[in-house]
């Protein structure tokens, strides 16, 4: 539906420069100046680990406070009952005062997300989801720095080509405008996958470019990627988890306290921390992931890309998923929509992406017959899954040698 509406957005921003575009040189500094070991990283791993810890002690503090409890005199734990009695308005005072504060503070941070207009939930600052930002690029460089490709290597040189492409597109939303991106494509080709941080920085796998057929599959991962980025999905995410987390250590406290035994405390916990997963996690997650392949499709469309390969990448991923694994992954346990349902989304999608494409005066889609490359992908894949397959040699049962 916004698809439209991005399309027809008017915004009058003056381009001055050619900040929106990547420069090979940006990469290469950026590379040797951040193969160093990171020095600034040192916040996001702080907020990392206090969690863990958060919990930890909330389960000590609930522990002890149960057997503290226990091992009072009747007499006392009497005493201590009606004195909370006579404060009880106190309480209720104090417990109203922080729901209020809990409201306040969610109104307050409702914000509009760029391009969708959606309103949602942020708290986190700009400033803290570079920093968080810049010691994931650094983790990737540690990780897997020895892999980065040099600018003038053809893989490097296409997927530039590519991002530039979408993103020159694209160029009058803002967020894409104002961010300073940069490529990094690590030759790895035993993985499929591509990130873009809030930063602009722009991670692809070697992998990801052979699981793609053509120029416009891959087109299409970026772009969903890059839909994350300019949306501003980790600042959505980063918010809601940090408030579910404060949630679920209070929960740990509560229910280490109040419940008999360890082992109904902790189960307890488990079944209300999982009710808040699959309650307010899982599907805010997916909702993310689809918002991103709609707004990845609108930007293919307005590059002029072939928008069909979007529900073609699902598909392929589906059926590789059903080769390699043997079974598909429900919706309802997964952060993401199981491949057939994204492939069905965007399927749904393609009469507006066309709608796109003509408007922005893209030549028309060729004639290829999309249906048979997926048949021709399928018979391919299955014929190496057969042939990787390991020998099984049968085993013939040891017995003991027979005593003559
Ligand atoms: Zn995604």
């Amino acid at each position: 539906m916004f698809s439209q509406a991005l399309l027809f957005a008017s915004r009058s921003l003056i381009f001055k420069n050619s900040k929106y575009m990547i420069q090979d040189k940006s990469f290469s500094q950026k590379l040797f100046f951040h193969s160093s070991p990171p020095r600034r990283a040192i916040p996001p791993i702080i907020a990392l680990v206090l969690t863990p810890i958060a919990r930890i002690g909330a389960f000590l503090f609930g522990r002890n406070f149960r057997k503290w409890w226990k091992n009072l005199p009747p007499e006392t734990r009497a005493l201590y009952i009606s004195r909370l009695r006579k404060q009880k308005n106190y309480f209720l005072g104090l417990f109203g005062a922080l729901t209020t504060g809990g409201i306040a503070f969610y109104f307050t941070h409702l914000e509009e997300a760029p391009v969708t207009g959606r309103r949602r939930f942020v708290f986190v600052s700009e400033k803290s989801l570079l920093e968080i930002s810049k010691f994931e690029f650094e983790s990737f460089l540690v990780q897997f720095g020895s892999k980065a490709l040099p600018p003038h290597h053809s893989i490097y040189k296409k997927v530039t080509a590519i991002a530039n492409r979408i993103l020159e597109a694209n160029k009058d939303i803002e967020e894409i405008y104002h961010k300073q991106w940069s490529v990094t494509v690590f030759d790895q080709p035993d993985i499929a996958n591509a990130a873009v941080l809030p930063s602009g920085a722009i991670l692809v796998f070697s992998g990801l470019l052979d699981r793609c057929a053509n120029e416009d599959e891959f087109a299409f991962v970026l772009a969903h990627e890059l839909s994350h980025c300019i949306v501003g999905h980790n600042a959505e995410l980063y918010s809601r988890t940090s408030v579910l987390n404060a949630i679920k250590i209070v929960l740990m406290g509560v229910c280490m306290a109040l419940l008999p035994t360890d082992m109904t405390g902790i189960l307890s916990y488990l079944f209300g921390s999982g009710t808040l997963t699959a309650a307010f996690e899982l599907p805010y997650g997916r909702e993310l992931e689809r918002e991103a392949d709609e707004v990845g499709l609108t930007l293919v469309a307005r590059a002029c890309y072939d928008t069909r390969y979007g529900a073609v990448f699902w598909e392929k991923m589906r059926l590789l998923e059903d080769i390699e694994m043997g079974i598909e992954i429900p919706d309802w346990i997964s952060t993401h929509p199981a491949n057939a349902t994204r492939r069905d989304h965007l399927k749904g999608l393609e009469g507006s992406a066309a709608a796109v494409r003509e408007v922005c005066k893209c030549p028309p889609l060729s004639d290829v017959d999309i249906e048979k490359e997926v048949e021709d992908f399928v018979r391919a894949v299955k014929e190496k899954h057969e042939k990787d397959r390991p020998v099984v040699l049968l085993q013939l049962p040891k017995r003991p040698v027979p005593s003559i």
